[in-house]
């Protein structure tokens, strides 16, 4: 052994070490090479997936190209043709700045890369495997850049297994694409998934149509549209109508500079302008932020989600302002109006468009809606599943419902005799079917958290210490001072569970290194879900490695409105089967409740 050398890493650790922090999952690979594309000043893009990412993305695009010289280059580390001076760090005029996606993403998966220019009279192309060139030649593709990126961690089997499944990265994909979409309605963007298009642009689209083609017709019509300008801060885009708030919270998109950005203040903002329509919930939101470049820090960081407004207090009251302004002028400007009882935080529709006395008399309230509003009852944009275990048992001849409490059912203490049944997918949130002794239902979130806990606790107590993958970039973990005097007293676990943390002045700590098994924003939550657990149960209760577990596990879950097809349920059933514990959830939630076929008889008077 050669101790006590020093050797300086390969390019191909190296990348490696990159990748882990660039490429998280399918939906990285394609937010990089969607923003290259768009760089590249495509006017057509096409994202095609495969196997939720796993398998197969290819992204094409009829933009600039890249010549001989450029296509040799562009997967090697830190060339870029975009990075200037360290000056550029601070400005956001092109997506990429690092020079480092496309050398990250070609060290963990198998990738082919065409490209032409205006110029080239033919097209290039060139094979990589793990970031290794294999092949090279031409072609006579178009004008363009197209990306094949298959197998993604081919070479690095545990980060591939703590993938979520195909369906669950599948929609993390289309989040991404629907993110970047909006942003760019100039730009046509076509999205198939498994050969089948999801989602097909127009060129030279506005932001409303592209809305329409992003997340339906519907909602996109009736939104509002949002300009407000105060303290430096312009606020534009559209919002829904106060009486459609039931959204999902992956349904807020905030962009900054047109970049797709998630900060808390900014959804809090919105959230808080409906809150005197008596309405909760997540309102579909499409606001562009602009403000000067000092008024804001971008985490240097390669995913770059994270900013951070110099003045939040601010930045939370224009958009507060320009949603609540938007909702109060459309109610001036659309007529009918509806009733706001005082009692009751609901809307109930007084009269029709025409009802003059009504709109006079309720204008004075404030509040008042878009011709929209009184019209037949719409489609629910995303609402959560509605409960339909009552129609399922409903005697309708005797008007009389068996509601489904924990008499008629009962978590079974085993279930036995499985053979291969059939499922049937209750409301996208539970898996039915019959086993030796009844009616059976799963609820398919708390299963799937069952089956992946067990499945990181095995990965992690094999482990004679977990192997840590350090990171580029140090992540800042703020806490409180009592949070902070907590994670204090666990680092010495954390660190056997491969998180290296360091104290960082105040109540932060810097993250340097994460367990390799998992993806940065995993470990990130898991240190927070940590800490919550350590102020709510003691250490005692639940150890580190628990903790970390279950966060994992709750992250990467099904949740309740995932589809999945027959093979999916088939799996997570037979999986649940083989798990210790197959009737709970880490949380303690029922995975699982029978129906015994006796008292299906008994309800039947047989
Ligand atoms: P960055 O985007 O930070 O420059 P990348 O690794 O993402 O780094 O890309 C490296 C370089 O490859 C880019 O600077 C660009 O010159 C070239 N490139 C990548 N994708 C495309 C594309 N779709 N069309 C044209 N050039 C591209
Ligand atoms: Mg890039």
């Amino acid at each position: 052994m050669n101790l006590g050398h020093i050797q300086s890493l390969s390019e191909e650790v190296i990348n490696k070490i990159a990748a882990g922090e660039v490429v998280e999952r399918p939906s990285s690979v394609v937010k990089e090479l969607l923003e290259n594309a768009l760089d590249a000043n495509a006017t057509w893009i096409e994202i095609q997936i495969e196997e939720g990412g796993k398998k197969r993305i290819r992204i094409t695009d009829n933009g600039n190209g890249m010549g001989e010289e450029d296509l040799n280059l562009c997967y090697l580390r830190h060339t870029t043709s975009k990075l200037r001076s360290a000056e550029d760090l601070f400005h956001l005029k092109t997506n990429g700045f690092r020079g480092e996606a496309i050398a990250s993403i070609a060290a963990i998966s198998q990738m082919t890369i065409t490209s032409r220019t205006e110029n080239d009279s033919e097209a290039r192309w060139i094979r990589l495997s793990g970031g290794n060139l294999q092949e090279s030649g031409t072609n006579n593709s178009r004008k363009g850049t197209a990306f094949l990126v298959e197998d993604l961690f081919f070479n690095t089997p545990v980060r591939r297994n703590f993938l979520g499944s195909d369906a669950l990265e599948g929609s993390r994909v289309l989040d991404t694409v629907t993110r970047i979409a909006i942003a760019n309605p100039q730009v046509r963007i076509d999205y198939k998934v498994n050969g089948r298009d999801i989602f097909t642009g127009v060129e030279g689209s506005d932001l409303r149509n592209r809305i329409a083609e992003a997340l339906g017709a519907g909602i996109a019509r009736k939104m509002v549209p949002v300009d407000h300008t105060e303290a430096g801060i312009h606020v534009t885009g559209f919002v829904a109508p106060a009486d459609e708030t039931r959204g999902k919270r992956n349904h807020m998109f905030f962009y900054l500079q047109q970049r797709p950005i998630w900060n808390p203040v900014a959804g809090k903002a919105v959230v808080r302008a409906y809150e005197p329509y008596g309405k909760q919930g997540y309102p579909v939101t499409v606001l562009f932020l602009d403000m000067p470049d000092m008024d804001f820090d971008v985490n240097v960081h390669p995913t770059k989600k994270e900013v951070r407004f110099v003045n939040e207090n601010g930045v939370f009251l224009a958009i507060h302002h320009a949603v609540r302004n938007a909702l109060q002028n459309e109610g001036e400007y659309g007529a009918p109006v509806i009733h706001l009882s005082d009692a009751v935080p609901n809307f109930a529709p007084v009269g029709t468009s025409n009802d003059a006395s009504s709109a006079t008399a309720y204008a004075a309230t404030g509040y008042s809606f878009s011709n929209d509003t009184v019209q037949e009852p719409r489609r629910r944009f995303e609402a959560p599943p509605e409960p339909i275990a009552q129609d399922l048992f409903s005697l309708p001849e005797f008007g009389k419902v068996i509601p489904l409490t924990s008499k008629t059912f009962q978590t079974p203490t085993k279930v036995e005799s499985f053979a291969s049944p059939q499922f049937f997918h209750l409301a996208k949130t539970y898996l039915v079917c019959e086993d030796a002794e009844g009616l059976l239902l799963i609820d398919q979130g708390a299963a799937h958290q069952r089956i992946l806990y067990e499945r990181a606790l095995k990965i992690i107590e094999n482990g004679s210490g977990i192997e840590t993958q350090e990171l580029l970039f140090p992540e800042l973990i703020e806490l409180s001072k009592v949070e902070a005097s907590l994670l204090q007293s666990v680092l010495e676990n954390m660190d056997q569970l491969g998180f290296h943390l360091e104290p960082f002045g105040g109540g932060s700590f810097q993250l340097r290194g994460i367990p390799r098994e998992l993806p940065l924003s995993r470990a990130i939550d898991a240190v927070h879900e940590l800490v919550e657990s350590l102020l709510e149960e003691g250490f005692d209760a639940n150890p580190a490695h628990d903790i970390i577990a279950k966060a994992w596990a709750k992250g990467n879950a099904y949740q309740a409105g995932d589809s999945l097809s027959s093979e999916e349920m088939a799996q997570l059933m037979a999986q649940l089967i083989a798990t210790q514990d197959p009737m709970t959830s880490p949380y303690g939630r029922p995975t699982l409740m029978r129906m015994p076929i006796e008292d299906i008889n008994k309800r039947f008077k047989r």
